[in-house]
């Protein structure tokens, strides 16, 4: 049994000793909703808007006098974003939440030296999702069967099992590498917390940032359409922004030719990008627009074919792929050449 300080519950707010710390100390909903709170409310609006523009929420854990309102502004965050059952919101708020989690249990990991700071990661990783981590020297490993489980959501060629290191059936990793593993997981976790949480009643401070929260969610309104018919390369990379994660200039470029030219507009592709790491939303308009040839000199720009995506590592080949030289003709009926 590990002894979680307040400092773990400011780092990892979704663990189930949360709710134990927050009703030790007395504090419940009908409290919180006395306007003395409202700095809370609102750092916890604050932790939510920074979620959804793809940022991750940072808190000052060496701030003793703080440590409350940080683990409260994520419990708050909660009840706003249940009210408002916006699931775009929740789901935004939970990859955010994930990925700075993440950056908790690698900085822990890291920390090796320091046992009690090791205890935690792992334990975190082996209760709530089932992955017996060890260390070995500066690398932690997990067996091959728990490694294939999570890796096969990844196409990059250093997640190939035969690029790793392998022996006698465990997998060599770094820290980030560890976490990063666990990510689509973490996100269900919050996820399926949030998801559960029953509310009957939200205090009347509550109620403005609720409906700022039905605002906020009509910037996500203009979805562009995903469609199962999109070739894989396509796929992996509308699933590469959406997990949050850094899609190269050339997956981007391929993305953007590729939906333009089946008549997207750049008003409906620019929100694909606005989980990206390094989103801006000026700069992202721009290079639409110029792709589209609607700035600039009027270039109108083609989707690679894909030899040059196969040269670029975008290209996930499957059967039906077959005979193609472009993503564009996926899912084309082909007449025979005779
Ligand atoms: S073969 Fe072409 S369409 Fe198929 S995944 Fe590769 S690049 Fe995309």
């Amino acid at each position: 049994m590990i002894q979680l300080g307040i400092r773990d519950l400011v780092k990892y707010p979704f663990l189930a000793e949360t709710g134990e710390y927050l009703r030790d100390k007395g504090f419940n909903l009908e409290q919180l909703g006395h306007p003395d709170w409202k700095p809370i409310v609102e750092k916890a609006y604050g932790r939510i808007v920074v979620a959804t523009t793809g940022q991750i929420y940072g808190s000052a854990i060496e701030d003793f006098e703080n440590m409350d309102s940080e683990i409260l502004s994520f419990v708050i965050a909660i009840v706003l974003l249940k009210s408002a059952g916006i699931p775009t919101l929740i789901k935004r708020f939970s990859l955010s939440e994930a990925r700075r989690a993440e950056r908790y249990l690698q900085r822990d990991l890291l920390q090796k030296k320091n046992e009690t700071k090791l205890e935690l990661p792992l334990k975190i990783m082996q209760d709530l999702f089932s992955v017996k981590v060890m260390t070995d020297k500066e690398d932690f490993v997990i067996s091959v069967s728990d490694y294939l489980k999570r890796a096969v959501q990844f196409h990059e060629k250093e997640w190939k099992l035969i690029n790793r290191r392998v022996e006698n059936g465990f997998v060599f990793l770094t820290a980030h590498e560890t976490v990063r593993l666990i990510r689509k997981e973490l996100d269900g976790y919050i996820n399926s917390k949030i998801q559960a949480v029953n509310i009957p009643s939200i205090p009347e401070t509550f109620r403005e940032r609720v409906s700022d929260l039905s605002l906020l969610a009509k910037k996500f309104s203009e979805y562009v359409i995903v469609s199962s018919d999109y070739p894989p390369c396509i796929k992996h990379a509308i699933e590469v922004l959406d997990r949050g994660e850094n899609l190269p200039h050339s997956g981007r470029f391929m993305l953007a030719t590729y939906l333009l030219s089946k008549g997207q507009t750049a008003d409906q592709i620019a929100p694909l990008f606005k989980n990206a790491p390094d989103y801006n939303e000026r700069v992202t308009r721009y290079q639409l627009d110029h792709i589209a040839g609607s700035s600039g000199k009027g270039t109108k720009y083609s989707c690679p074919s894909c030899d040059k995506l196969k040269s670029e590592n975008l290209c996930f080949e499957i059967p039906e792929c077959n005979g193609i030289i472009n993503p564009t003709q996926f899912g084309k009926k082909r007449t025979a050449n005779v």
